[in-house]
C-alpha cells in the first residue's frame, strides 16, 4: 500500500496566486523522497498537502490506501519537522520532545520513556533538563527531530530542516538522520535546497520547477520493491 498517493493536486490560493499545477506522485513504504527547486517553486505547499493540513485545491491526495474521502490517517503516524527548531524557550528539552505525546494524551510514564529514548538517539542523552538556549542550533534541530520521532512516526515530512545550519553540522544531522530511517520502518519527505543532499539522502529526487510551480522530473535513485 502506497503511503501517499497524490493525484492530480493543485494548488490556487485564496488570493488566487497559484502555486502548483497538478501533481501526481506515490510515495512507497520505506522511500526517502527529496523535494528540490529553487525558491518559489511549490515545496513547502506540496509538503503541506502531504502532511494532510493544507487542502489541495482541486484533486486528490491518500494516505495508506485509506481512500481519496479519508479524512485522518488512522492506526498511522506522521510527524512533521520544521526548518526552524521550533522549541518552546521556557520549557526543557525534555518537555518540548514531550509536547505531541502530551497533547495525544499518551500517560506521563509511557511519554517519558518514549522522549528519553529519541533524545537517546539523536544523541541527546542527559540533555533533557536543559533549556533550548543553553544548546546549539544544531542540538536544537536535534531536539525538533527526537519529538517527532517520540511519536514513532510512519511516515516524517521535513521542510528544509537543516537550511539554517552550518555545513559541517549539516552534513553530520544528514548522515545521523540516514542512519535513523535505515534502522526502522519510516518513509520520509524532505524538501531541501541542496542538490547533494538530495542525491546523498535519497531513495528518488523530485525536481520541481517554478512559474508556474510543477514536477519537472523525478529521478529514480534506490526505491524499494513493491
Ligand atoms: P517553496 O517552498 O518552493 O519555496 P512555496 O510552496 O513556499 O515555495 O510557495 C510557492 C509559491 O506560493 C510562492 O510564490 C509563494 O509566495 C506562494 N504562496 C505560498 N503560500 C501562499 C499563500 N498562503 N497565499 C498566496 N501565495 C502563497
Ligand atoms: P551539533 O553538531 O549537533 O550542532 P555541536 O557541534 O554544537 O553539535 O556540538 C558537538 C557535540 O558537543 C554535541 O553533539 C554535544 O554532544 C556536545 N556539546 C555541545 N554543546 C554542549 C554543551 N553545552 N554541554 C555539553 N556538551 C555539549
Amino acid at each position: 500500500v502506497p503511503v501517499i498517493e497524490v493525484k492530480a493536486a493543485e494548488k490556487t490560493f485564496p488570493n488566487g496566486f497559484r502555486a502548483l499545477e497538478p501533481v501526481d506522485l506515490t510515495l512507497k513504504p520505506g522511500e526517502f523522497l527529496t523535494l528540490i527547486g529553487p525558491s518559489g517553486c511549490g515545496k513547502s505547499t506540496l509538503l503541506g498537502m502531504m502532511t494532510n493540513l493544507l487542502p489541495a485545491s482541486k484533486g486528490k491526495l491518500s494516505w495508506w490506501g485509506g481512500g481519496f474521502e479519508q479524512t485522518g490517517t488512522p492506526g498511522k503516524t506522521l510527524s512533521i519537522v520544521f526548518q526552524d527548531a521550533t522549541l518552546m524557550p521556557w520549557a526543557t528539552i525534555e518537555t518540548n520532545a514531550r509536547l505531541p505525546l502530551d497533547l495525544a494524551g499518551v500517560p506521563r510514564p509511557q511519554a517519558q520513556e518514549r522522549v528519553q529514548a529519541a533524545l537517546a538517539k539523536v544523541g541527546l542523552a542527559g540533555f533533557g533538563g536543559q533549556l533550548p538556549r543553553q544548546l546549539s542550533g544544531g542540538m536544537r534541530m536535534r531536539v525538533s527531530i527526537a519529538r517527532a520521532l517520540a511519536t514513532e512516526p510512519d511516515l516524517l515530512l521535513m521542510d528544509e530542516p537543516f537550511g539554517a545550519l552550518d555545513e559541517f553540522t549539516r552534513n553530520k544531522l544528514d548522515a545521523d538522520l540516514l542512519e535513523l530511517w535505515r534502522e526502522r520502518d519510516l518513509s520520509i519527505v524532505f524538501v531541501t535546497h541542496s542538490i547533494y543532499e538530495a542525491v546523498f539522502l535519497s531513495t528518488r529526487v523530485v525536481v520541481m520547477a517554478a512559474r508556474p510551480g510543477r514536477i519537472s522530473s523525478i529521478i529514480d535513485i534506490d526505491v524499494p520493491g513493491p
